[in-house]
C-alpha cells in the first residue's frame, strides 16, 4: 500500500477539533461569500437581522428534530467551550450547602469535579480511576449521595476511549447532567431522561468555542446564585442565545451539521454507521494478540478507539508509518499513550477501512 487517500484531504483521526462533513465545508465556503443570495456572507450579517435569524431558527428546529427534543426543553448556544460548562453548571445549580454527584471516568470528568468543588460539595458516585479509567463504573461500583442536586457524567471519555453504553440511573429528586461533547448525536438520545445536556462544538457538531445546551425549562428558574448576564441560562433562553453578539458562525456551522445529520437519516442510522466504522477496528483488535485495547469490551467508545502495540517503539513506528500514507493524528493522549483513532460522525468509513487494513499489515510485519 503506498497511499491510503485519493484526494487532497487526508484521513484526519484528530480527537478535537475533529473532521467535519465535506458537503458542509463546501457549503460553508459558498455561504462565507454570499448566503442565500443576500449579497452578504454569513460572517458579515447582523446577529439581529433576517438572514441570521433564519440560520438560528433553522438550527434550533433541526436540532429538535434530530433528538426529538420536547417543547419543555430549551435549545441554547453558549460560549466558552465545554470547559466553561464545567463551572457554569455548578455555579448555577449547586448551593454551598448542597451536594452534586459526579462520575469520575477520565480527564474531562475530573475537570468538571474540580470546578464543581468551587461552588458546593461534590460526591464521586463512581470511578474507574484505580484501573486507569479503562471502564465505566456500574453496579456495585456506583453509590449516590443522600440527596444530590444532580448527577453529572461524561457520556464519552474522549481521551480514555470509553463510553457509557446507556445513561446511568439518577436518584429521585435529582436531575441528570451530561457532558456529551464527544458523542452527541452519534446514536439515539432520550432527552427526557436528562435535565441538562451540553456539548462543545469541535467533536461532533462544528467549530470550537460554541457549545450546544439542551436544558429542561423548569430548571432555568432553579439558579442558586445571581448569575452574570453571560452565564445566565434563563437570560440566554429569553434572548434566543443572542444577548450579546453570539458566535454566529459557530451556530451557522452547527446548523449545517444538523442538516447533514438529517440527510443521513436519523440517529438510529447514525448509530448503525458508527458501529460499522468502529467495528472494523475492534474486529482487528479482537482477533489480535499484538494489539491491546485500553478500554474493556463492555465500555468501549464508538468515537475514540484507544489501543497499543507490544512496545512504545512499535507504537511510534505505527504512528509514523500510518502518517506517511495519509492517516494523521493517531497518536494517543499522553496520559494513555499508544494510539487513539477518532471516528466522529463525519469521519468517513473508507478511512476506517484503510486503518483496519494498515493495522493488519503492520501486525504481519512487526508482530
Ligand atoms: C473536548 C472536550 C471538552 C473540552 O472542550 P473545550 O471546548 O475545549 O472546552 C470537555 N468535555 C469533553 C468530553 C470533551 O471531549
Amino acid at each position: 500500500m503506498t497511499t491510503a487517500v485519493t484526494t487532497d484531504r487526508i484521513y484526519n483521526f484528530s480527537a478535537g477539533p475533529g473532521c467535519l462533513p465535506e458537503p458542509v465545508l463546501k457549503q460553508a465556503q459558498e455561504d462565507l461569500w454570499n448566503i442565500d443570495g443576500s449579497g452578504v456572507g454569513i460572517l458579515e450579517h447582523s446577529h439581529r437581522g433576517k438572514a441570521y435569524s433564519q440560520v438560528l431558527h433553522e438550527a434550533i428546529e433541526d436540532c429538535r428534530t434530530i433528538a426529538s427534543i420536547p417543547d419543555d426543553y430549551e435549545v441554547l448556544f453558549v460560549q466558552g467551550g465545554a470547559t466553561t460548562q464545567c463551572f457554569q453548571v455548578p455555579m448555577y445549580f449547586l448551593a454551598p450547602d448542597r451536594t452534586a454527584d459526579y462520575f469520575l471516568t477520565g480527564k474531562w470528568a475530573s475537570d468538571s469535579i474540580h470546578e464543581g468543588k468551587r461552588y458546593g460539595n461534590v460526591h464521586v458516585c463512581g470511578t474507574s480511576e484505580g484501573d486507569g479509567f479503562n471502564h465505566i463504573p456500574t453496579g456495585s461500583e456506583v453509590s449516590y449521595s443522600d440527596k444530590p442536586v444532580y448527577v453529572h457524567y461524561t457520556s464519552n471519555n474522549t481521551i480514555m476511549g470509553t463510553g457509557f453504553q446507556t445513561e446511568p440511573d439518577c436518584p429521585e429528586g435529582a436531575f441528570l447532567v451530561c457532558d456529551a461533547s464527544s458523542d452527541i448525536f452519534s446514536r439515539p438520545i432520550d432527552v427526557t431522561k436528562y435535565g441538562f445536556i451540553y456539548a462543545g462544538g469541535q467533536k461532533n457538531l462544528g467549530p470550537a468555542g460554541t457549545v450546544l445546551v439542551i436544558v429542561r425549562k423548569d430548571l432555568l428558574e432553579r439558579n442558586v446564585r445571581d448569575m452574570p448576564w453571560m452565564l445566565d441560562y434563563a437570560l440566554a433562553a429569553k434572548k434566543e442565545s443572542r444577548f450579546n453578539t453570539p458566535p454566529t458562525f459557530g451556530v451557522y456551522l452547527m446548523g449545517q451539521v444538523f442538516k447533514w445529520i438529517l440527510e443521513q437519516g436519523d440517529l438510529e442510522s447514525m448509530k448503525a454507521y458508527n458501529e460499522r466504522k468502529a467495528g472494523l477496528i475492534y474486529s482487528v483488535l479482537d482477533s489480535s494478540s499484538f494489539y491491546k485495547s485500553h478500554a474493556t469490551k463492555d465500555s468501549r467508545s464508538m468515537m475514540n478507539l484507544t489501543f497499543k502495540t507490544t512496545s512504545e517503539d512499535l507504537d511510534k513506528k505505527f504512528i509514523a508509518e500510518a502518517g506517511a500514507i495519509g492517516m494523521d493524528a493517531l497518536k494517543g493522549h499522553r496520559s494513555v499513550g499508544g494510539m487513539r483513532a477518532t471516528m466522529y460522525n463525519a469521519f468517513p468509513e473508507a478511512g476506517c477501512e484503510a486503518l483496519a487494513q494498515f493495522m493488519k499489515e503492520f501486525e504481519a510485519k512487526n508482530g
